[in-house]
């Protein structure tokens, strides 16, 4: 097994060519997530802090997308789209569904990526930091284990699976999504100190609710402040990072386990007047952080197309030759068997996004597909100046591939029911949304 994957992964072209004919079949899937983390504050991004030493490790060995969007830039839709293989229009989950009183279940008819390595002799196992993600509401599908804790309790949990891995003599699918550096940020000593953090965090952590109320002239500063305090939150997730990686080592099926890593939103931080994440598709929020390392595989970067999250487990299923077994509801195409850079998209209330190369971006209305605007990427990362002629050549394509995604691509809703949730359950869940700054 061991030789296969190693062959396999030493041929493995970029993504631009087309993938070996053999396959590493039944190699463990480790899946890290890290919730709410944008890409530009890695050290693989371009971050000058030490914020991600291990992550940056990981990605040296890995084929790392230089730009690779979200689908969606909330957790939920984002989560249904890397496991469904689905865009957000497909799938028909939005920002409204999941929130306080309008829960409804994930709909069932179309396979997650872990139903498919379940039906396929895989055990699987979840562990999950972001109470969002909840049984009741179906996230656990395809999941031997679907398991809830906290930061330390899902590291600690993830841990002691890799441990087991070998004692039944399965393959092992794990996914892990921790919540570091989503708020309220409480960066631990360590990471402040190794960030040079300038301010005390209070016990209740830190956040950006006060941020909008502040005077314009504050703004700046305290922005400097809070980023420097995400920086050190993103260190701890790092860190949390570098333990799991150190028991899979340990375990000695480092060698026979693809590993993937990726975000699920990123966070504005004062860029374009925001803070958070509960509302557009500019870059902080849309950009997320995409590798996939598979063991000999040469590591490189991907910077003449999007990485996209829904090509995730076409990719997984491609690796572990299993590429047969993908659901024909599944939209997203393994990154080894891209031919052309695919058409990325990311959705939000009522913007919509797209871009082919990750250097030009259009914006347009959601509803209808009408062009709004568009940034250049490269010459404008911050996306400050609008481009509001879309006939130049470049941006006629994308225009034109959108909207033969439009075409192709008609609106879905998700068929989820209401959830049998426990009020006791449903006050838990609401609390935990307060927390994480979702509800008034
Ligand atoms: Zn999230």
């Amino acid at each position: 097994m061991l030789t296969l994957l190693v062959a396999t992964a030493l041929a493995a072209p970029p993504p631009a060519a087309p993938p070996p004919a053999a396959s590493a079949p039944k190699a463990n899937v480790l899946i890290l997530v890290v919730d709410t983390l944008r890409a530009d504050v890695l050290g693989t991004y371009g971050e000058p802090s030490p914020t991600s030493p291990r992550i940056d490790a990981l990605a040296k060995q890995s084929l790392v997308f230089d730009r690779a969007w979200t689908q969606y830039t909330w957790t939920l839709p984002s989560f249904i789209s890397y496991t469904t293989s689905r865009f957000a229009r497909t799938h028909g989950w939005d920002y409204d569904i999941g929130q306080f009183d309008k829960y409804q279940t994930v709909d069932a008819s179309v396979p997650t990526l872990a139903e498919v390595l379940q039906a396929n002799g895989y055990a699987t196992s979840g562990r999950y930091a972001n109470r969002h993600l909840h049984e009741a509401l179906g996230f656990g599908k395809g999941f031997d284990k679907w398991v809830r804790g906290t930061d330390d309790a899902t590291v600690s949990g993830a841990i002691a699976d890799i441990k087991g891995w070998k004692a039944d003599g399965k393959p092992n699918l794990l996914y892990v999504h921790v919540m570091n550096c989503h708020t309220p940020w409480r960066p631990s000593p360590t990471a402040q100190s190794a960030l040079g953090t300038p301010i005390t965090v209070p016990e209740a952590g830190l956040d950006w609710n006060d941020w909008p109320k502040l005077a314009a002239d504050l703004r700046p500063a305290r922005a400097t402040q809070l980023r420097t305090q995400y920086e050190a939150a993103v260190h701890d997730a790092d860190a949390e990072m570098g333990q799991i990686l150190d028991a899979l080592e340990a375990s000695g099926e480092a060698g026979n386990t693809m590993v993937l890593f990726h975000s699920d939103h990123g966070e504005a931080l004062g860029d374009h007047g925001q803070a958070g994440h509960n509302r557009g598709v500019f870059e902080e929020l849309a950009h997320v952080p995409l590798f996939v390392k598979v063991p000999g595989a040469k590591p490189g970067r991907v910077s003449d197309r999007m990485g996209r999250l829904i090509d995730v487990p076409p990719t997984v299923l491609d690796v572990v030759g299993l590429a047969g077994k993908q659901p024909p509801a599944w939209q997203g195409s393994s990154i080894y068997r891209q031919t052309e850079g695919p058409l990325a998209v990311v959705e939000r209330g009522t913007d919509i996004a797209f871009s082919l190369d990750g250097k030009l971006k259009l914006l347009a209305t959601r509803a209808t597909g009408a062009f709004a605007f568009a940034f250049d990427l490269l010459k404008d990362p911050a996306e400050k100046a609008r481009m509001k002629d879309a006939t130049a050549a470049p941006l006629a394509a994308i225009q034109k591939a959108a909207q033969t995604w439009y075409a192709a691509t008609p609106q879905g809703v998700n068929h989820g029911t209401a959830p049998k949730v426990e009020s006791k359950e449903r006050e838990d869940v609401n609390a935990a949304l307060k927390e994480l700054g979702y509800m008034e």
